[in-house]
């Protein structure tokens, strides 16, 4: 099926041409007739899917064939984190560039000022975090009440990271006369309560779980020692076919080690985790993103939304402890019809880890044998018993000790655990 058929307006076919797509995402298909229908949606899906084209095209439509407008912000989308507020802002400059339509993003941790500009100028589409949007609005820079389309995006993670509450004051002063656009990657009790709540006779959408979409990518496994992991990566990165690597860490602190490791050995990396500043994780992700950096090492909540088109490689240098967190690690290469390359490392004492993911993606990740670093994958006897000690840890550690700080990630994991089973 092509744009086409789902009668796009001819600015919008352009601009989505030109972004190279042809063929609609499944969740493109079924979305955008409902959203132009001007109806509710409940869409069931994560990053990785399409869903940010699938809402933004219908609404920069709906918006097109308001001209001229009034003034007033018209659209509202909400979103988690400020990765994925940029990403969507990215989203609406490329596929509204010939509608005129005007947006603005804002989040927290930054200056206001750039953003109270804009919103003086007037804008049609506001994408924000919950914080600096509930700040603007008690400052008073921000009215709703020409609000026509609201779009909550990621709601299971504003629960995982504890903004629910806000969401909520925030949707408390939401016109009621409105379309709902609500989307989350899972339904655990208390977003379905604010679903039932929100959306009025919705249309629901549903799109492939992810444990089934992580065919399309190579995946392979080295049993190895903690301590040898390191040089493995360092070995694995002397094949030029990685052009950029997202390599997960369990913790911060271990993200940052092998940041600094890479970059001893002359290669460019960074690490992004919730203790670095928003700018600094902004600025190694745009060098990511730009070539400038090859490796990025990132910990879960700090990598997940993270949009990255033309990324060849995902590492787990740790093994999640959550087996869906390695399907949404995965899915961070093979974006959009591309093949992926997955590379794990398994130590001896992620073996139970490991054992949860196989389970849970229903097939064994084909294990590399030949390597310098290689274990035998049938024991731990192996690995010395001082060493055994030293590194073992819980199966479901502790993420008090686990995690050296930041509530949002010990939050994140927990709730995300509770949604997900
Ligand atoms: P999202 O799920 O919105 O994060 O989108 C995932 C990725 O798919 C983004 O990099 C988009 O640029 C890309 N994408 C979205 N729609 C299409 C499409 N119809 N064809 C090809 N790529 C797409």
């Amino acid at each position: 099926m092509a744009f086409k058929k789902l009668s796009i307006i001819e600015p919008i076919l352009k601009a989505v041409a030109a972004e190279g797509y042809t063929i609609p995402t499944p969740i493109q298909q079924q979305a955008i007739p409902i959203v132009l229908q001007r109806k509710d949606l409940l869409g069931c899906a994560q990053t990785g899917t399409g869903k940010t084209a699938a809402f933004a095209i219908p609404i920069l439509q709906i918006l097109h064939e308001q001209k001229p407008m009034a003034p007033g912000i018209k659209v509202l989308i909400l979103t988690p984190t400020r990765e994925l507020a940029i990403q969507i802002g990215e989203s609406f400059v490329a596929y509204g560039k010939h509608t005129g339509i005007r947006h603005t993003v804002i989040f927290g941790g930054v200056s206001q000022m750039h953003q109270t500009n804009a919103l003086r100028r007037g804008v049609d589409v506001l994408i924000a975090t919950p914080g600096r949007l509930l700040d603007l609005m008690t400052q008073g820079y921000i009215r709703l009440d020409k609000l026509q389309i609201f779009v909550l995006d990621e709601a299971d993670r504003m629960l995982d990271m504890g903004f629910i509450h806000d969401v909520k004051k925030i949707i408390a002063k939401l016109p009621p006369k409105r379309q709902t656009l609500f989307f989350s990657a899972t339904m655990p009790p208390e977003i379905q309560k604010l679903a039932n709540v929100l959306l009025t006779d919705p249309a629901k959408v549903e799109i492939t779980p992810p444990a089934t979409t992580v065919d399309r990518i190579e995946q392979s496994l080295y049993h190895v020692g903690k301590m040898e992991k390191p040089q493995l990566l360092l070995h694995l990165l002397k094949d030029k076919a990685i052009v950029s690597a997202l390599v997960f860490a369990r913790t911060k602190h271990g993200a940052d080690k092998v940041a600094r490791i890479l970059q001893q050995h002359n290669i460019r990396a960074a690490a992004i985790h919730g203790n670095k500043s928003q700018n600094a994780r902004q600025d190694a992700l745009a060098d990511f993103k730009n070539g400038n950096l090859r490796v990025l090492v990132a910990t879960d909540i700090a990598a997940r939304g993270i949009d990255i088109d033309d990324l060849t490689h995902v590492i787990n240098f740790d093994l999640p402890n959550v087996p869906e967190t390695y399907v949404h690690r995965i899915g961070r290469t093979g974006r959009a019809g591309n093949t992926g390359i997955a590379i794990s490392f398994c130590s001896a004492e992620e073996r139970d880890e490991l054992k949860d993911i196989q389970k849970l993606i229903r097939k064994n990740i084909p294990v590399i044998h030949e390597h310098d670093f290689a274990m035998n994958a049938n024991s731990v006897a192996q690995v010395p018993v001082q060493r055994q000690q030293q590194s073992f840890k819980p199966r479901r550690p502790n993420f008090q000790s686990q995690n050296t700080g930041g509530n949002h990630e010990r939050r994140g994991y927990s709730a995300q655990r509770r949604g997900m089973r």
